[in-house]
């Protein structure tokens, strides 16, 4: 598949967003742009900008719009093309205008959204059961190797919750999610630049559903 193009993944938390980025990173060269990821490595850094950002995220509050437009700023001055994946970025309608506005300061594409649905109940189970290891950040689910006994099968290190995976905290991730973050799809479904994808099956499923829908809006 030609990689000129952009992408958004989308969905709740749980759905899977950031293996699926992953994947398609890998099959078609694509670089990722993750808020998430640089979010967590700034708060490791005892700054200023770490414990604002800090505030925000243990709490599972969005980040405030404006520090994600420069994060974001400073990953797409470093890519000079397109073919980028957005994992869980934009979260609002403001950030989607960001988004837009940037990619035509820059000349690229306008994003496809890759959303992927799945219900509130298996977003809850699925995070509140997840573990990561601290070391490879590789994802655990209760039918991974290693799980049981608590150790990263690539690694060896102790896997562990992520410190926004409680549930108080991901009831409130979960809030914005269907309060803000899902009013992203349909504004890109108005533009015509949706692609719905059922997350509940296994993760091979879901990327091989990915890849059919992409090839087939490449066809329209
Ligand atoms: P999830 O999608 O499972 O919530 P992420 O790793 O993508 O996980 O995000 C973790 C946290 O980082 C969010 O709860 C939020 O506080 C912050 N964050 C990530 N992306 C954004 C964004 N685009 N805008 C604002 N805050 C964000």
């Amino acid at each position: 598949m030609d990689k000129n193009f952009n992408l958004i993944i989308l969905g709740p938390q749980g759905s899977g967003k950031g293996t699926q980025a992953e994947l398609l990173a890998k099959k078609i060269n694509m670089k990722i742009i993750a808020p998430g990821e640089i979010l967590r490595k700034k708060v490791k850094g005892s700054t200023l900008l770490g414990r604002k950002i800090k505030e925000y995220s243990e709490k599972g509050e969005l980040v405030p719009d404006d520090i994600i437009k420069k994060l974001v700023l400073k990953k797409l001055e470093k890519i000079k093309k397109d073919g980028i994946i957005f994992d869980a970025f934009p979260r609002n309608i403001r950030q989607a205008k960001i988004l837009e506005d940037f990619l035509k300061k820059f000349h690229f594409r306008q994003p496809i959204l890759i959303y992927l649905k799945i219900s509130r109940k298996l977003a809850i189970s699925r995070i509140t059961t997840r573990r990561i290891c601290p070391k490879c950040k590789e994802k655990f689910y209760p039918k991974s190797k290693g799980y049981k006994k608590g150790i990263c099968s690539k690694c060896n290190a102790r896997i562990v919750s992520r410190k926004d995976d409680k549930p108080k905290i991901v009831k409130r991730r979960l809030e914005i999610y269907f309060s803000q973050t899902k009013k992203i799809i349909d504004y890109y479904k108005k533009q015509g630049r949706l692609i719905k994808i059922d997350g509940e099956p296994k993760l091979e499923e879901v990327f091989h559903q990915i890849l059919g829908k992409l090839n087939d809006y490449f066809k329209k």
